[in-house]
């Protein structure tokens, strides 16, 4: 449903992305204070700009234009960098069957390392997204951090640094982005591609990911959302066919599905805290819980139809349970 790699890779070297300007004046720093380490852990999800940052450092310390302390992005060494056919930028990614990166890629890498450079100059490796290194390849890498070969540059990229070993994580200098607001990415958004996309409504399906919405159909995701949204209306008045409805869903967009699911929950509860809905937040929480949990787990192979279908009967209940709140006490109790 989305490319986000052909997005990051189709936005130029000297675009700018507001919420990473910090970080790059941080990085142009480093470098002409000579203080860059040898291992950079850059928290920022490739969807929001992770990976391109990694790109134009690696294009920064490449780039041969004399015009600008900054990437120029039109030298054959940005080029390449941008096309991928830099002999001196490494890059680690998940293996496509397994979503994870594998100790025998890390190696690999190890073993490239170890190689004089082509162009006798810096070697950078990008690792992204560095918290889909498995436990073996993460143990492996960590060697390579404690002992890094002379001129060398490691950069990890990832929105969820939690998800790497701490002693990967201590032995990283770190780079931290403020969160941009969902304003400031819609913004953004508008101004990099026209027509009349609803970012928002993109944004809310696939997280504060401004990357990935541009790599995204976003007319897809706005039916999607849509769609979603009235079913799960239908739903908590108790007039869906939850198996039906799980067994359609678990076979295509499953991960969208589930952000919808969540985004409902949300601005239900939102209406709640503003005092425009009077539910029982209890169980709407409980069932917000459920959604984000299910996210989490949303790239490995559980079964996706029986998952949502238990959501659905949650979200079922929902409703029911608070017009029997409303409803005087009969004395029985048929609560779950
Ligand atoms: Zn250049």
């Amino acid at each position: 449903m989305s490319d986000p790699s052909r997005a990051i890779a189709d936005l130029p070297l000297t675009a700018s992305l507001p919420w990473l300007t910090a970080l790059q004046s941080a990085l142009e720093d480093s470098i002409v204070r000579d203080r860059l380490a040898h291992a950079v852990l850059i928290q920022v999800s490739p969807g929001r700009g992770g990976d391109w940052l990694a790109r134009w450092l690696a294009a920064r310390l490449y780039c041969s234009s004399s015009t600008s302390p900054r990437p120029c992005g039109e030298c054959l060494a940005c080029r390449r960098v941008v096309s991928g056919e830099q002999p001196d930028l490494l890059c680690l990614r998940p293996i496509e069957e397994s979503k994870e990166i594998r100790i025998d890629q890390v190696r690999e890498l190890t073993t490239q390392l170890a190689l004089t450079s082509h162009a006798g100059g810096r070697k950078v490796v990008i690792i992204t997204p560095a918290d889909k290194l498995n436990r073996a390849a993460a143990n492996a890498l960590l060697k390579t951090l404690e002992e890094p070969t002379r001129g060398s540059l490691l950069l990890l990229v990832t929105g969820e640094p939690s998800r790497l070993p701490a002693t990967v994580q201590s032995r990283c200098m770190r780079l931290v982005a403020p969160r941009p607001t969902r304003s400031a990415l819609v913004a953004w958004l508008r101004t990099q591609s026209g027509g009349n996309t609803d970012w928002n409504a993109v944004l809310e399906v696939l997280g504060d990911e401004p990357l990935l919405a541009l790599g995204a159909q976003g007319g897809t995701l706005e039916a999607l959302r849509h769609e979603t949204h009235r079913a799960l209306e239908a739903a908590a008045r108790g007039g869906l066919d939850p198996v039906e409805t799980a067994e359609l869903w678990g076979k295509e967009a499953y991960a969208e599905r589930l952000a919808c699911i969540e985004a409902w929950l949300l601005s239900r509860l939102r209406e709640w805290a503003s005092g425009k809905a009077g539910i029982a937040p209890r169980a709407w929480f409980e069932a917000l819980d459920e959604a984000r949990e299910a996210r989490q787990w949303a790239d490995t192979p559980i079964n996706k139809p029986l998952v949502l279908e238990r959501l659905l009967w949650r979200l079922g209940s929902l409703e029911s349970a608070q017009r029997k709140r409303s409803q005087p006490a009969s004395g029985v109790n048929r609560g779950p």
